[in-house]
């Protein structure tokens, strides 16, 4: 028998601290990360359920057969909410990262076995507006990145300048319903209607609005996004965001079976078990499954519906607070529960608020905004810099005070300049001739070069991890070159999970 070397309440006592010092993950306070549902038996259900499922592997619904029944009610939920009739088939995730790279694998290998031994580098196509994870996905798997700019004011790209970019090395078209960064809707069925002809597979990303719009009230005169539209080949969909699970569960469904099976890996081709894997992990955790599966259970298409109504609500009226707000503005015309707000640059300077001062003036008085940098476009006009919102069943609950903070916060910012990302970089850096030898040392920098220049920008070394003011850390992040800027947060983020040194205090 094995003795436990340390009390198990202690341990969970120093959990519990450091639990403390984290951003609060219910009650509305933070507007990006979490979708509280605002239901405490429904996070109550899904710690349970995930406890039960909690010494199963994944990774094998033959030998773990709950693990099979799971997957397939959860995949039929969520084919039956975008729509999808009995060609439809799909794979639950670890998150949205792995469906949107999963899309891209299927799609790059059915674009390579269609052209047998081809050298030639396939392509993705998309607005500049997609998220991340399609950047991730061409980087591993080696597609180019072919972005489309968008239109500033309304977030979105015209189709024809999508249609003028295909050609028999695109591989897949990705649009979002809607974006992450300015909530827009791309035009799905528009942009179906050109790659459908020429057999280019389409992705939708709904990762962060799928559950909330497909349940969400009806806009009159709102056009298909799903698979109504022919054309459409995969969508994914998080179910840890508007599904309300734990973190760790999205779909991937995918029309056609044969498509679908692009995005398993096999191998009988060694001495141990044969390898069956739909998804990017070998052996796998069954408890965001069975938590999502439990939610799906408690709430059906009634509580989703009611939970989404709840979110469009105060959705809606965080957006006519902002729009109420003199000096600043909401971007585009949002779809699902989430907004960018962006300066009124037709005011007078002293009038405007900018975005960033304003997320960091309403984090003082204890509401967390994500703060999104501007970003050029080639050949287009810029994107302005932005501070986003993801709004929540709860938020409804908290729009008494978070209102009146989000005003509070604008009045106490409004006419202070934005902060200037170069003038910062010089002064960092010693003067001009220091910031301009400074954005062209991305590639010569070592990870304790990076980790020095991180210090001398106030970035690490300190008692806390971020300063409490991140709009200069954003002005900074438009300044300097993407590498740069990259290679430096790249650094951050592996100092601060990095174990302590030995010796010393050990
Ligand atoms: C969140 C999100 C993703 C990525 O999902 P993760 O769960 O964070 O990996 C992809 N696309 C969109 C539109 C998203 O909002």
């Amino acid at each position: 028998m094995t003795e436990l070397r340390r009390d198990p309440a202690a341990i969970l006592e120093e959990l519990r601290a450091l639990r403390d010092a984290d951003a609060p993950t219910h009650g509305g306070h933070i507007l990006s990360y979490v979708y509280d549902s605002g239901v405490a038996e429904l996070d109550a259900l899904a710690a349970d359920a995930a406890r039960l499922v909690q010494p199963v592997n994944g990774l094998d619904p033959t030998t773990f057969t709950s693990v099979a029944a799971l997957e397939s009610a959860v995949v039929g939920f969520a084919r039956d909410a975008f729509n999808g009739d009995d060609e439809v088939v799909g794979s639950v995730t670890s998150g949205g990262t792995e469906s949107c790279l999963l899309a891209v694998k299927s799609a790059r290998d059915a674009w390579r076995a269609a052209r047998a031994g081809t050298p030639r580098t396939p392509r993705l196509v998309a607005p500049v507006t997609v998220h991340a994870a399609f950047q991730k996905a061409a980087a591993y798997f080696g597609l180019a990145l072919d972005l489309v700019p968008v239109d500033p004011a309304t977030g979105s790209a015209p189709v024809a300048a999508i249609e003028e970019r295909l050609g028999d090395d695109v591989a897949l078209v990705v649009v979002s319903a809607p974006s992450y960064p300015f909530a827009t809707m791309d035009p799905v069925a528009d942009v179906a209607a050109v790659t459908f002809p020429r057999g280019i597979w389409l992705h939708v990303d709904a990762c962060i609005g799928g559950f909330a719009l497909a349940f969400g009230p009806e806009h009159p005169g709102a056009a298909p996004w799903d698979f109504r539209v022919p054309g459409v080949t995969t969508l994914s969909a998080d179910l840890h965001k508007y599904g309300y699970a734990p973190k760790g569960v999205s779909v991937l469904l995918t029309r056609g079976r044969d498509r679908q099976r692009r995005q398993y890996f096999a191998t009988t081709r060694w001495p141990g078990y044969p390898v069956v894997n739909p998804t990017m992990t070998g052996s796998k955790p069954a408890g965001p499954l069975a938590a999502a599966w439990a939610i799906i259970q408690a709430l059906g298409a009634d509580g989703f519906a009611e939970l989404a109504a709840r979110a469009a609500l105060a959705a809606d009226a965080l957006r006519e607070t902002v729009e109420g707000i003199e000096g600043l503005r909401v971007v585009g015309e949002p779809a699902g529960p989430l907004l960018a707000v962006a300066t009124d640059e037709t005011l007078a300077p002293d009038r405007r608020v900018d975005p960033h001062h304003w997320a960091d003036a309403a984090r003082a008085l204890g509401w967390h905004l994500q703060l999104q940098p501007g970003l050029t476009q080639d050949g287009a006009d810029p994107l302005p810099r932005t501070t986003h919102l993801t709004i929540t069943p709860v938020t409804a609950d908290v729009l008494g005070e978070l209102r009146p903070a989000l005003r509070a916060a604008a009045d106490e910012v409004r006419g202070v300049p934005a902060a200037d990302g170069r003038m910062l970089l010089a002064e960092l850096a010693g003067g001009p001739e220091g910031a301009a030898a400074l954005a062209t040392s991305a590639s010569g920098l070592d990870s304790d070069g990076a980790a020095l220049l991180l210090a001398s920008f106030g970035l690490l070394g300190g008692a806390s991890a971020l300063p409490d003011r991140m709009a200069p850390v954003l002005a900074l992040v438009e300044a300097l070159p993407p590498e740069l800027s990259e290679r430096l947060l790249v650094e951050l983020l592996a100092r601060v999970v990095e174990p302590p040194a030995r010796g010393g205090s050990r």
